[in-house]
């Protein structure tokens, strides 16, 4: 959010207003009153555009502020509910302008995007105006170094008297993609004040999950989400329960063990889909090798909460956790759940001890479970139920 992005620029020196986060409108009065009266007031939500949507407001004086809090919060952004609001002193603009620096994986090097028509879009000023966007790349090795700054400054045209101080700023974003393992750091706009310096009016960070390991500070980012739509409502769930798993836009929930094979399956059941209706998988979920119970109740708990899941396909090689072990985590998982296990589960096992493994899953003949003997034939079996479910029907 807007407001973490600000604190994370701020420990990097980019100058910004940090200003107040209130989730309640009365709370909005002594903030505004704190932080001098005429107070813009901004949605906090992870989605761009908040302007046009209404939730960047200005308040002249406290009373206001309550009344644009009020009129925000609880607002819907794109599908995301306005919990919090940032109340910041307003900023007199002279000039608003585009900056962002990127993971370019296509060129396997960073790319550096900039504009001095910001405050907009930058996609639009890409298409109206393709020859106000700068894109310059950046070699992992050096980085952003004084040279690398002036190239930058000169390729935005950034006005003579603030490139200096675009240099300094540069750098310090820089830093902020760097030492915090971001994969994007935008700013928009980056503005130029009445006084002619430059501050940080918005912020955006992605943070390469990667490098999570190397930033324990990061998890408190991870505020309660309540506004997170559905999809990363369940990643989350799925992060939660230690989980390696991916949402996909699809019918079929896909359960295996080790990431080859899962890849596979997501491809076999993509092709048997197509002779039924083209269901496609749902969602890549590997449990890894140790496929116990526990692990396997949390993979299915999460995959049958995804509503568009209409079946349900588990693919387990028993390596050194044999078949046998595999099935009996089937059969205490859908003990566990109970009633919340409620779609079809096509079962293909093969590897260690495989026999005993489909003699447990016969023997509790669970009446939402079917077994299959080929990778193949599971895929056809589980997308055929999928479009059976009806719903899947008509999707393209
Ligand atoms: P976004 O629409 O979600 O990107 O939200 P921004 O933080 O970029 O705000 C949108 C626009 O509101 C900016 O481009 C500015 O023009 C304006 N804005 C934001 N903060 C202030 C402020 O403190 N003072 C003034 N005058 N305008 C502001
Ligand atoms: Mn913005």
């Amino acid at each position: 959010m807007e407001y973490q992005a600000k604190e994370l620029f701020a420990k990097h020196g980019v100058r910004v207003t940090l200003g107040t986060v209130v989730e309640r409108a009365e709370d909005a009065e002594a903030a505004a009153e704190a932080l001098g009266g005429r107070v813009v007031v901004k949605a906090q939500v992870k989605v761009g555009g908040r302007g046009k949507a209404g939730g960047v407001k200005l308040a002249n004086d406290p009373q206001e502020a309550v009344a644009r809090a009020q009129e925000i919060l609880g607002m819907d952004i794109k599908g995301h509910t306005v919990n919090r609001v940032l109340l910041a002193p307003t900023a007199d603009i002279a000039e608003e302008y585009y900056f962002s620096f990127l993971v370019n994986r296509a060129e396997r090097d960073y790319l550096c995007i900039a504009s001095i028509e910001g405050g907009v879009e930058i996609e639009e000023v890409a298409h109206t105006n393709p020859a106000a966007v700068a894109k310059v790349s950046i070699d992992p090795q050096t980085g952003v170094d004084d040279a690398k700054a002036a190239e930058i400054v000169a390729a935005t045209r950034f006005p003579e008297d603030v490139a200096g101080e675009a240099e300094d700023m540069i750098k310090k974003l820089w830093d902020v993609f760097i030492k915090e393992d971001a994969s994007l750091v935008e700013v928009n706009p980056l503005v130029r004040l009445g006084d002619g310096h430059l501050e940080a009016l918005d912020g955006k960070v992605t943070h390469d999950e990667n490098a999570e390991f190397r930033h324990q500070d990061h998890s408190a980012f991870d505020i309660a989400d309540d506004d997170a739509d559905a999809d990363s409502r369940l990643e989350a769930k799925a992060k939660a329960k230690g989980l390696n798993y991916v949402k996909l836009d699809g019918d079929v929930g896909i359960i295996g063990n080790g990431a080859g094979l899962v890849m596979s399956t997501l491809d076999v059941v993509a092709y048997a889909g197509e002779a039924h209706e083209g269901v496609k998988p749902a969602n890549f979920l590997d449990i890894g090798g140790g496929a116990s119970a526990e692990v396997m109740a949390a993979g299915l708990d999460v995959i049958l909460h995804d509503n568009q899941v209409k079946s349900v396909f588990v693919n387990v090689f028993g390596g050194i956790t044999s078949c046998d072990a595999v099935a009996n985590g089937i059969v205490h998982a859908l003990e566990i759940l109970g009633d919340e296990a409620n779609k079809p589960i096509v079962v293909r096992l093969d590897g260690n001890n495989v026999e005993e493994g489909r003699r447990i899953l016969e023997g509790a003949n669970h009446p939402l479970v079917t077994l299959e003997d080929t990778m193949d034939g599971a895929a056809d079996r589980a997308a055929e139920l999928a479009s059976q479910s009806g719903t899947a029907a008509g999707r393209v």
